[in-house]
């Protein structure tokens, strides 16, 4: 069972509820994403207009969810939501578009696994508020014409290269969301334990801000560990010392990297001589699907410095060698 990995599962979601910020203002962090919605929402309020669609791209956990509901919350309008692999078919699509209320927001997530059937439908409604559909097969088939309530698309995507160029093109506003800092993590913890009514250090919020891999998500999810174990084996309150007990026994190791993480770096260095290394091939290796290597595991690896991606394939860096206590021979790139 993994903790870094992996969407919310129901029951955590419905604790999460309580957590998960509704404004733009208990965002943290992503200023420029922040301070730029901020202006177009206004802009769109005072015009009385709804927003043009937007696309936030990103790794699993970093806020996409979250900033589509705050997104509406902000317009004053409902949110609906659906994802990429449960729309299947073109009716799916038209269906959930011909339920909006005027300024709606549809909420895509994982938009970038739609089929090409149902984008086809998807284009003409973002550009023309139009829903054109063909009903019925053989000599029977005809089109439908409808029009749609201005609405606003917010599609969530982890890689904005996944998409399709007409697809892409179709979103006037573009957001992407990066790792958050220490610094922000210790205030998204700080926020959550206070709403969890979980007494925290300062020491201690820092200890799992520093170990929740630049993932909001993650740092909820090692809170509530945290909590368990304090709860159990502290005085119940969130201490460094705590924190740092708990983690370990949880094998997230102080740079916030887990078995998968410790596994996909091992693999590269005992196995590949360090790389450089194709994706399909360290995807075998690991017996992981090559999505989950491209979307979870290397984003945060590479941005922490731990491994490269080059033209030849995955390179791992002198740091993930130190990082095992091993010495990294002369050819391995800092
Ligand atoms: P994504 O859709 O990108 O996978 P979510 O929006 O579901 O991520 O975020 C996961 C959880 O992390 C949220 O439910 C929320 O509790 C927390 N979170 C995300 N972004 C922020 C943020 N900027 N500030 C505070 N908490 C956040």
């Amino acid at each position: 069972d993994r903790l870094i990995a992996g969407a919310e599962r129901p029951d955590e979601e419905r604790k999460d509820h309580a957590i998960r910020p509704r404004m733009l203002d208990d965002y943290v962090g992503q200023a420029p994403v922040r301070e730029q919605l901020d202006i177009f929402i206004t802009a769109a309020r005072q015009r009385e207009d709804s927003l043009d669609h937007t696309l936030i791209f990103g790794p699993p956990g970093l806020g996409k969810t979250t900033l589509a509901h705050i997104i509406a919350k902000e317009m004053g309008v409902d949110i609906k939501s659906t994802s990429g692999p449960v729309l299947e078919k073109a009716g799916d699509l038209a269906a959930m578009l011909t339920n909006l209320q005027p300024g709606d927001v549809l909420f895509i997530d994982e938009i970038h696994r739609l089929s090409s059937a149902v984008e086809e439908v998807l284009y003409p409604a973002m550009e023309d508020f139009q829903l054109d559909i063909m009903i019925g097969e053989g000599p029977a088939a005809r089109s439908i014409k409808l029009d749609l309530p201005r609405f606003t698309l917010v599609g969530a995507t982890t890689r904005a290269g996944l998409l399709t160029a007409p697809l892409r093109d179709r979103f006037g506003i573009v957001q992407r969301l990066e790792f958050y800092n220490i610094d922000e993590l210790t205030h998204i913890v700080n926020r959550s334990a206070r709403l969890m009514d979980f007494e925290a250090d300062e020491g201690g919020a820092i200890e799992v801000a520093r170990r929740a891999r630049g993932t909001p998500r993650i740092a909820n999810r090692l809170l509530r560990r945290v909590r368990d174990f304090a709860q159990v084996r502290g005085n119940g309150r969130l201490t460094a010392d705590v924190a740092d007990k708990a983690l370990n026994m949880l094998h997230v190791d102080r740079h916030g990297l887990d078995h998968m993480d410790r596994r996909l770096l091992l693999t590269m260095i005992e196995k590949f001589d360090g790389g450089p290394v194709g994706v399909e091939s360290l995807a075998a290796a690991i017996s992981e699907e090559r999505d989950t290597i491209e979307d979870v595991l290397e984003p945060y690896l590479i941005q922490q410095g731990f491994m490269l991606r080059t033209a030849r394939g995955r390179m791992v860096t002198r740091l993930a060698y130190l990082h095992f206590d091993l010495s990294p021979t002369d050819d391995i790139p800092d």
